[in-house]
Order: structure tokens, then sequence, then C-alpha cells
């Protein structure tokens, strides 16, 4: 018996990086697995390899910031898999603007996908919880809603906003059996992290970024995805509210 095992998982942004991990450790513990992303020739390559190997998975090309697209798509998972037991909105991206030159357009672009994103999945997935009495959401912050750095404004607002929402959202539906919780991943290695190291001006922010982390390295999206499916079982059954670090202990660390 897997921690999942038939549970109905639905993720958002799985077609690749920490979502992948979380979609593929979800299966492997047993779990029916909803997908949703843009990228659709990835979610497709995924949903196939796994289905091969006796997974059951369905995907979705969907944007999440779109609240009548994600509406049917929802309606399309229920209708395959009959209920949605635990939600992990995962969908997520990286910003560089600046104070002054953000346009209003690409602030919404981010706290859409960053932020109201998680709102909408949930409203449209827990009918299905509140309805059988219980259920499971996982919202992946970051690192960021704690502590952050010098040129990727606005995203901690945004994550901030994510890890409040947690808290919200927790104490209204915890009287249904939901319980609501947050994930803050530090430097984990995905194109999301690569592309930050890429647009950097300082050409050895890597290695600066290796050596002030107490265990000596960078986070795999399968470590993410290990406490992602802990908090979604019932192992974490008195758990809610909470918002867990995956960062390596960087975020303990003063000097
Ligand atoms: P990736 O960019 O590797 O993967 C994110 C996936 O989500 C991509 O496939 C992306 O598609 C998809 N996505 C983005 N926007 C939408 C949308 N509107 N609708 C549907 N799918 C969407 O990111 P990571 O795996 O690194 O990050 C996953 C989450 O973890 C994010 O919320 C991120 O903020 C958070 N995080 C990551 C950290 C890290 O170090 N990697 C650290 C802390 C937090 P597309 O490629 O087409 O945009």
């Amino acid at each position: 018996m897997g921690r999942l095992t038939d549970r109905v998982v639905l993720v958002t942004g799985g077609s690749r990086g920490i979502g992948r991990a979380i979609v593929e450790t979800a299966v492997r513990e047993g779990a029916a697995v909803a997908f949703f992303d843009l990228e659709e020739k990835a979610g497709i390559a995924l949903r196939e390899e796994l289905t091969a190997n006796g997974g059951r998975v369905v995907f979705a090309q969907v944007d999440v910031t779109d609240g009548q697209a994600l509406s049917t798509a929802v309606a399309d998972v229920l209708a395959a898999y009959g209920c949605v037991d635990v939600l992990v909105n995962n969908a997520g991206r990286n910003v560089y603007a600046d104070p002054v030159s953000m346009t209003e357009a690409e602030w919404d672009q981010v706290f859409d996908v960053d932020l109201k994103a998680a709102f909408l999945c949930a409203k449209h997935t827990l009918p299905s919880m509140i309805e059988r009495g219980g259920g499971s959401i996982v919202n992946i912050a970051s690192l960021h809603a704690k502590l952050t750095c010098d040129g990727m404004y606005p995203y901690a607002a945004a994550k901030s906003g994510l890890v409040g929402l947690t808290r919200s959202m927790a104490l209204n539906v915890a009287k249904h059996g939901v319980r609501v919780n947050a994930v803050s991943p530090g430097y984990i290695r995905t194109a999301l992290v690569d592309e930050y190291f890429a647009q950097h001006p300082d050409r050895d922010v890597e290695r600066k970024a290796l050596e002030v982390h107490p265990l000596g390295r960078i986070g795999t999206a399968e470590e993410v995805a290990e406490v992602v499916c802990f908090l979604a079982s019932d192992a974490a059954s008195f758990v809610t509210g909470a918002d867990w670090a995956v960062d390596g202990g960087l975020g303990v660390r003063f000097a």
C-alpha cells in the first residue's frame, strides 16, 4: 500500500520540474493523478510514460490563471475519477521586475500565476473535498515568502501572499476535514533555477549560492515531492496551516 493509494491527486504545472516529480511520486504512492500544464508536448509524453507503466494518469493543457478553462478542466477530472482528494498548487513563475518600470499588466501576470491560480484551483476542487468530508491542499510557495534577494521583485510578495492564503484557507475549511499547507522550497535544481542563474548579472552566482547552503548542495525536485506527498497523505493528519521549508537549512542561516 502506498501513502496515497486510492486517492485522486490533481497537480498544476505537472509537466516538468517540481510538478513532474510530484506527479511521479504520487503515482508511485498509489494515487490516480490528473495534472495541468501549459506545456502540452511534455505533458502528453509524461502521461504516456506513466500510463505505459500501469499508472492512472490524465493530463490537460490548461492555463491555471484562466478561471473558465480551469472550471471545465476540473469538471473533466471529476468525470474521469469521480472526485479530487488532493490538490497541489505548484504552477508558478519567477519574476525579475523593477518597482518603477514594472507595468500593471506585468504585475497582474505574476500575481495571476503565483497567487490567484491557487485560489481558483481550490475554488473548483473544494466542493468535491467538502462533499466527501475531507481532503488536502498543498501550495508550493517559496523560501522567498520569508527571505528574498535583490533582482526578483515582487516574487516575495506573491509567495508571501500564498502562505497567507494557506493560513486563511486552512482555518476556513478545517471544519470540513480539509487540510491546507504550504511547502517552501529553497534552491531546487529545475529549469526555473537554471533560468535564475542564467539571467543573473553575477557570473559566479551559482557557486556563491552553493557555498551558503548548510547541506552543501542544491535540492532536487524529488526531495520536494516527498514532503508534498507526506503532507497530502494521512500521515500528516494533524498538520494544517503550516509552511514547511524544504531548503537544506538555508532559511535558518544568519551567518
Ligand atoms: P518550472 O518552470 O520548471 O515548472 C513549472 C511548470 O508550470 C512549467 O511546466 C510551466 O509551463 C507551468 N506553468 C507555468 N505557468 C502556468 C500556468 N499559468 N498554467 C499552467 N501551467 C503553468 O518550475 P519549478 O518546477 O522550478 O517550480 C515549481 C514551483 O515551485 C513554482 O511555483 C515555483 O515558484 C516554486 N519554487 C521553485 C523553486 C526552485 O528552486 N526551482 C524554489 C522555490 C519555489 P511553462 O514552462 O510553459 O511556463
